[in-house]
């Protein structure tokens, strides 16, 4: 027979808060389903590796579940699913609910772009007969992570007949991939004094990609030529069509299970494709009309600040809200301010590798479930939207009623750094927003690491909020 608890034992119980492991919490049949959700989001992670092909995989999984294109001015009716496509780079998916939006909408907003290393407008060069690309970073990278593994090339090549060439190279099994060199060991004793964020430099971060003769025993920069010969041949261009193209170079391996028990899952952008994608399902599964209605908003430029016209800081959201509310005779600012907004970015998860820079307490863990960061920012919260104590308890009801494994996370130790997400621009239009999303090791590398029961239960997270 069990020893009989004593009371404080049983007070305790009653009392503390305590995180559990999400193995113990999860059904047998959750963790089949977690596999299964896990697979589909893996492939997912290798088809869309930037904006624009998140884009594609969005527009045509909503297709197939029956959205269609917005169309402005008209009035939907309850049920009707719609998507709007901002510059081929962001996008909303709406789900009309039962009651009128000024009743406030359910928000999903979650970035689609992730760090990388751009090209920049006139890349190609010839230097001692290798051709390389040169590159300016995007978004907050250690610039020694990026030399001397596999990296794709994505991107499009706008012409001045308004025509676009797609590119996407280094994916398929026997394609070339492309490389961005770095010094030998041996020659190293100077680069290795240099502070870390200069190990590379960012003008040192050159790409190779070629390094045979175009065969002329006259001209120059045959190696150039050979390589320009080469992309004309395959994407009709030239060197100038360089000058109006978005060429993007991120890792070319592939997303896998990490482990013995395979219970991680390894890949690149998952900040914050692993949001993008679990919010887009959440949208995708939904099969009784939901009372508010709900909003997946899938934005670019996160992690440059939300800046220009498909970022959130500019207006496509607040314009989107208007356009949808104009049939019913609503205004935008009532839908707007009466929103519950759920910021679908990634945390920082505890590394006991690096145990220092996250307190114990406030952290979020790999394995404990969805997270749900109040305030983000830096210093004395600078820069945060801080969810307000009752948007806060509203997320708490919806998490704890449909039984949701979740965790509370802070982006660091006070003063240690910090960050942002979109969170501030959509509380900027009146919203209620809180962050929810999935703790990463290894953020913003070229391989990022999550758990695959913490990926489903934000799937399951995400479905139950867009129920109401
Ligand atoms: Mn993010
Ligand atoms: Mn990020």
């Amino acid at each position: 027979m069990a020893d009989k608890k004593t009371k404080g034992e049983t007070l305790k119980e009653k009392l503390f808060y305590e995180k559990k492991h999400i193995a113990k919490l999860l059904t047998d049949e959750q963790a089949k389903q977690a596999e299964k959700f896990s697979k589909e989001y893996r492939e997912f992670l290798n088809k869309a590796k930037t904006e624009r092909e998140t884009i594609e995989y969005t527009v045509s999984s909503l297709k197939k579940a029956g959205f269609s294109e917005f169309v402005y001015g008209q009035r939907y009716a309850a049920g009707d699913k719609v998507y709007y496509i901002n510059k081929g780079k962001s996008l909303i998916a709406a789900v009309y609910g039962n009651e009128s939006p000024d009743s406030g909408l359910s928000i999903l907003a979650a970035h689609i772009d992730s760090p990388r290393i751009d090209l920049k407008q006139v890349p190609l060069y010839e230097s001692s007969e290798l051709a390389y690309f040169k590159t300016h970073y995007y978004g907050g990278i250690k610039k020694y992570q990026w030399p001397t593994i596999p990296l794709a090339l994505h991107g499009v090549f706008a012409k001045k007949d308004g025509t676009k060439v797609t590119v996407s190279i280094g994916e398929e099994p026997n394609d070339p991939v492309f490389v961005i060199t770095d010094l030998l060991p041996h020659l190293a004793d100077e680069q290795m004094k240099r502070p870390a964020g200069k190990i590379i430099a960012g003008e040192e971060l050159n790409l190779l990609i070629g390094s045979l003769p175009f065969k002329d025993d006259k001209a120059s920069e045959l190696v150039k030529l050979n390589i320009l010969s080469l992309l004309n041949d395959k994407y009709g261009i030239d060197e100038a069509d360089f000058l109006s193209a978005e060429l993007e170079a991120v890792p070319a391996f592939a997303a896998k299970e990490v482990g013995f028990d395979r219970s991680l899952i390894g890949g690149y952008g998952q900040d914050d494709r692993v949001c993008a994608f679990t919010a887009l399902k959440a949208a995708l599964d939904i099969k009784e009309t939901p009372d508010k209605t709900l909003l997946v908003v899938l934005a670019d430029k996160e992690e440059i600040g939300s800046t220009g016209n498909t970022g959130l800081d500019s207006s496509f959201l607040k314009y989107f809200v208007a356009d949808l509310c104009e049939p019913y005779g609503v205004a935008a600012r009532h839908a707007l301010t009466n929103s519950l907004c759920l910021s679908a970015d990634v945390n920082a998860g505890f590394d006991p590798t690096f145990p220092d820079v996250l307190e114990k307490n406030n952290a979020s863990f790999v394995n404990y479930g969805v997270v749900a960061t109040k305030f983000t920012g830096r210093g004395g919260k600078y820069g945060t939207s801080d969810a307000s104590a009752e948007t806060v308890a509203s997320v708490r009801k919806i998490f704890d009623d449909n039984k949701i494994v979740w965790q509370t996370g802070e982006l660091g130790k006070v003063d240690l750094g910090g960050g942002g997400t979109v969170a501030l621009y959509i509380a900027g239009l009146g919203a209620d927003v809180i962050d929810i999303g999935v703790p990463v090791l290894s953020m913003h590398s070229p391989y990022e690491l999550t758990s695959k029961y913490d990926v489903y239960m934000t799937y399951l997270a995400f479905k139950a909020f867009v129920k109401r």
